[in-house]
């Protein structure tokens, strides 16, 4: 029997729990969470603010009281705030300052991450949130409740500040949406879709201000305006979504890290200390699209890192298959799904990357309803061929087509292995000449 220390339990440290206590009885689990919750779903966040769920009780998928009922020792409200490497302690501090000591065979980090927030004038101004915790989503739902709020701004167009800016916009309040970059939802997706993206958005009653950088918060007690590069704007309330860092300030200087401090691991999710693994936000992925280790901040990682580190802190030698990236978004019905790199991404990282697309409609034309029109963009190496990753949208639900394209990478499939794939046809669902095929056949 060893003793298994495990530091956070949301997705990633969940998962590892459970791994461990369903398969490897034998162990004895020690878990400790600095929050009061556990496997928040932060994904509904959007979701519970802007009116679209009940509550927020199908948000937790686990709790203390099911690990307990497995057997583990749960300290909830309890911060770790050093580890003794050499000495294979944790020390920990609980709500109401009590000091705990605990001993380790084997450690699992699952710290996950922290909110990047700018070091610009007023920030900590009342009514700037951030939005990670669950306790930051249940601020923002009220304070979306109160009459005084009008106007909110959203810094950041990635994933959760689009999702967030739609939320708002359902409440009934106008969001303004603040980007440095040209678009929305750069990282993941090209013009092609992004521009489609930005359309729905002002449409809906979203003001778009991209190219601006946000310089200044207004306000004392609490937030009146806004100041960017560009101009002033009167707002009541600022939603930070900029990004997210490794949480990292219990072991950067022990273990290895990568330039933005997550730490290194290898496919077992060890870290250069034997014993001792890190997973999810806080710990670097092997990317198969990079063939490189990288940072991808997503629950799917997190949860699959932690299954790995379970098994092999329970002493089954277990390698993960690296990651994709594979992600998707719904605003307003519109939907669009991405895996691997985009063309801007593949291009920096050194890639001669070339794409292959297609427009259609998801059925034959003589299917009058529920039946849309379809844009895919695959995203190829020049040189080797290989798939580098792929892009589809949709007021279709098409997000099943993405996993094809997130194995293909995986695998190292070329382009040409996708051109006579074997994807079947029933008007019910898709065309003859299917899209997927039409791109890859595309391909020069
Ligand atoms: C609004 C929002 C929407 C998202 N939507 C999606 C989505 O649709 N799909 C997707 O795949 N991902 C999504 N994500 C990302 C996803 O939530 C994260 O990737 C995931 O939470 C990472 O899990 P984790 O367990 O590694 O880290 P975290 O969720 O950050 O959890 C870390 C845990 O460690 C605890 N902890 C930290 N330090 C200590 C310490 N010193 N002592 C004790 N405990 C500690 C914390 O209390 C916390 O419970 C979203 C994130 C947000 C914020």
């Amino acid at each position: 029997m060893s003793k298994i220390v495990l530091i956070g339990a949301n997705h990633a440290g969940t998962a590892a729990a459970n791994t461990i206590l369903d398969n490897y009885p034998e162990h004895q689990v020690v878990i400790f969470d600095a929050n009061s919750n556990i496997s928040y779903l932060g994904c509904g966040t959007a979701l519970y603010i802007g009116g679209q769920i009940d509550g927020t009780e199908g948000l937790f998928y686990s709790s203390k009281e099911n690990f307990e009922a497995k057997k583990a020792v749960v300290h909830m409200e309890t911060s770790v705030n050093r580890i003794d490497f050499e000495g294979k302690t944790v020390y920990a501090l609980d709500k109401n300052g009590g000091e705990l000591t605990e001993t380790y065979d084997r450690l699992i980090i699952a710290t996950g991450s922290l909110p990047i927030t700018p070091n610009i004038k007023g920030i900590d101004t009342p009514r700037v949130e951030c939005v990670k915790l669950f306790q930051d989503g249940q601020k923002i739902f009220e304070l979306l409740g109160q009459s005084d709020i009008r106007t909110v701004a959203v810094v950041g167009a990635g994933y959760i500040g689009v999702e967030i800016v739609e939320a708002v916009r359902r409440r009934g309040k106008k969001p303004l949406l603040f980007e440095a970059l040209s678009t929305s939802l750069a990282s993941y997706y090209d013009d092609w879709f992004t521009h489609d993206m930005d359309k729905v958005l002002s449409d809906n009653g979203v003001e778009l201000h991209y190219g601006e950088l946000v310089q200044e918060i207004e306000g004392s007690g609490k937030v009146t305006g806004i100041v960017t590069n560009k101009g002033s704007y009167q707002v009541d309330m600022v939603i930070m979504a900029i990004g997210f860092k490794p949480n990292n300030s219990l072991a950067a200087k022990e273990l290895e890290t990568l330039p933005n401090g997550a730490y290194r691991v290898n496919l077992k999710q060890e870290t250069g200390r034997s014993g001792v693994y890190a997973i999810g936000d806080c710990a670097s992925v092997y990317s198969n699209a990079l063939q490189d280790r990288a940072y991808i901040a997503l629950a799917t990682n997190a949860v699959r890192s932690g299954i790995v580190a379970g098994h092999n802190a329970a002493g089954t030698p277990l390698e993960g298959a690296g990651v994709q990236g594979s992600n998707g978004i719904c605003i307003w019905g519109y939907k669009m799904v991405s895996t691997g790199l985009n063309l801007e991404a593949a291009k920096k990282a050194g890639f001669t990357p070339s794409y292959t697309q297609f427009e259609d409609m998801q059925k034959p034309a003589f299917i009058k309803e529920d039946n849309n029109r379809v844009k895919i963009r695959i995203v190829y190496d020049k040189n080797t061929r290989r798939v580098l990753g792929a892009q589809m949208a949709s007021y279709q639900d098409i997000s099943m087509g993405i996993h094809l394209f997130s194995l293909a990478i995986e695998e190292k499939l070329t382009i040409d292995r996708l051109a006579l794939l074997d994807i079947f046809f029933l008007p019910h669902f898709n065309q003859p000449y299917n899209y997927i095929t039409m791109a890859a056949l595309s391909a020069k």
